[in-house]
């Protein structure tokens, strides 16, 4: 009997918002081989074909906003603003992707063949197959679809396996493109840890968002067999606030990067760095979450809501004891609230090497630290073994230079919260942030395809013809 894969509102979880066996990793198998062989036809239907039914998909996906808005908010407790955004911006991906449709898919080269035979050097970029995508539950539209559009675009076929969490928006992707792709191209896969290292197993490409434990093992399993993988895993993303800061813009703005979706972004802000006394900043940071609208995440105007399960919860609860125990100073938050949610919590004074600073707590907890300097921000910031995303706050124009120089993730944002994402620019970390190529914007399109060179010379031209020997001349 295959695993019973159920997903709950977080806000109720009594509310069962969906429940599905898990597909096993026999059937995994059989469903990339009927992939494979749609793929064929996929591919040949061109440029214009793929493009037109990624429009579609999108167009499905806006007329579907409201509804799907609303599944977000009840699958994954996510604010309904966020959820409304979350649905425009996987549109907007899918549009990006259908027109990358038409990109050039290879460059022409001069070739080194003699003057005396003319021919062409030119690479061709080629779909690798089936792709393999396994994702989380935090942005169950937008990181599915940043995935599957390029795989697409690119000719490929896409076996998905959701979070468990967020199998009924799994479903919704795979109804977005229902009766618009050749039968079989495109499955999506309930299941757990075992269906997701069988979409791994049985892939061309691999693309896994989630956990670093998790991600760890999915490269090895794809480099063992010899796969393309890319996996974008989590961060303990620092704010650096400078001297000359404005307090209540920043102080808000920090809040909601830090606390927004109770804190469950990979890019969320989890540990703010203020150069020079942090006495004031950090009384305008309390201030900014205390302004924070804390409860029913499908009620207008809140920003922060459940986390996603009891483990979650745990787990956050957890770090504060951790960080109490240690010395830390718990400023704001730190009990849970009625349910799945937890009062979002500022702590100071913990050690930054305390493993709360270290390592990630998916959940809304933000440590605090002053810092005499700028070089003594970058070397904290830069002193875990994360590196996905950095923000630097401040006027002082060779201050900001300094520290993006200075700064080790794959993203530096200026004046700019953590979190947000451009899905039409490279996106992924340093160190255990990320392994593998970027995702996102042109760099997908190279993941999911495969470059290969072609040296085409004309056939060399013919021998001129013997001239007639003398004694023929007439
Ligand atoms: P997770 O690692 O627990 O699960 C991610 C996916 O992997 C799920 O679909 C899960 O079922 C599957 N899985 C679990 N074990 C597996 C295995 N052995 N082989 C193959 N698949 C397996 O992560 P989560 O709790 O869903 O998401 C939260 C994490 O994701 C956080 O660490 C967060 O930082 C990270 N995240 C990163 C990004 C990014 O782009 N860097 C974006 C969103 C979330």
């Amino acid at each position: 009997m295959s695993e019973l894969i159920r997903s709950c509102s977080p806000q109720s979880p009594a509310d069962v918002v969906a429940e599905s066996a898990a597909v096993s990793p026999q059937q995994v198998r059989d469903l990339a081989g009927r992939a494979r062989l749609a793929q064929v036809e996929w591919h040949r239907q061109g440029a214009a074909g793929r493009a037109s039914a990624l429009r579609a998909a999108a167009d499905r996906l806006r007329d579907r906003a409201d509804p799907i808005t609303d599944l977000v908010v009840r699958e994954v407790g996510k604010p309904v603003t966020e959820a409304r955004a979350e649905v425009g911006r996987a549109a907007a991906i899918l549009d990006y992707y259908a027109q990358a449709c038409f990109a050039a898919t290879g460059d022409l080269l001069a070739p080194s063949l003699p003057a005396s035979q003319p021919g062409l050097l030119y690479t061709e970029r080629r779909p690798r197959g089936v792709a393999g995508l396994v994702t989380p539950w935090n942005f169950p539209l937008a990181i599915p679809l940043w995935k599957a559009a390029p795989a697409l675009a690119t000719g490929n076929a896409v076996l998905l396996k959701p979070s468990p969490e967020a199998i009924a928006c799994g479903a919704e992707v795979e109804r977005l493109f229902d009766g618009l792709l050749p039968a079989g191209l495109l499955h999506v896969v309930p299941g757990g840890a075992e269906t997701g290292r069988a979409v791994v197993e049985a892939a061309d490409v691999v693309s896994f968002t989630g956990s670093a434990a998790v991600g760890a093992e999915v490269s090895v399993a794809a480099a063992r067999a010899g796969l393309p993988a890319q996996a974008e895993m989590g961060g303990q993303n620092a704010a650096v606030v400078l001297p000359d800061a404005d307090l209540a813009s920043t102080a808000a703005l920090l809040a909601n990067a830090a606390m927004g979706y109770a804190g469950q972004k990979c890019t969320a802000t989890r540990r703010i760095v203020v150069v020079g006394d942090p006495a004031r900043f950090t009384e305008a940071l309390v201030a900014a979450v205390a302004a924070l609208r804390f409860g029913a995440p499908a009620e207008p105007g809140v920003a922060v809501g459940p986390v996603i399960n009891a483990t979650a919860r745990s787990r956050v609860l957890d770090a504060v004891e951790a960080a109490r125990a240690s010395g830390g100073r718990v400023l704001t938050g730190g009990h849970g609230g009625d349910g799945l949610f937890v009062a979002p919590v500022l702590v100071d004074r913990v050690d930054p090497a305390h493993p709360v600073a270290r390592e990630e707590t998916f959940g809304p907890l933000v440590t605090i630290f002053g810092v005499p300097d700028l070089a003594s921000a970058v070397k904290l910031v830069n002193g875990v073994r994360y590196g996905l995303v950095t923000s630097v706050h401040g006027g002082d124009v060779g201050m900001l230079l300094d520290a993006v120089r200075g700064i080790d993730t794959g993203l530096i944002r200026v004046n700019a919260p953590t979190t947000g994402v451009d899905f039409h620019a490279p996106f992924g970390g340093e160190k255990a942030s990320s392994h593998g190529p970027r995702e996102q914007g042109t760099a997908a399109l190279d993941f999911y395809t495969s470059t290969r060179t072609v040296t085409f010379a004309a056939p060399p031209p013919p021998a001129p013809a013997p001239s007639r020997p003398v004694e023929e001349v007439a």
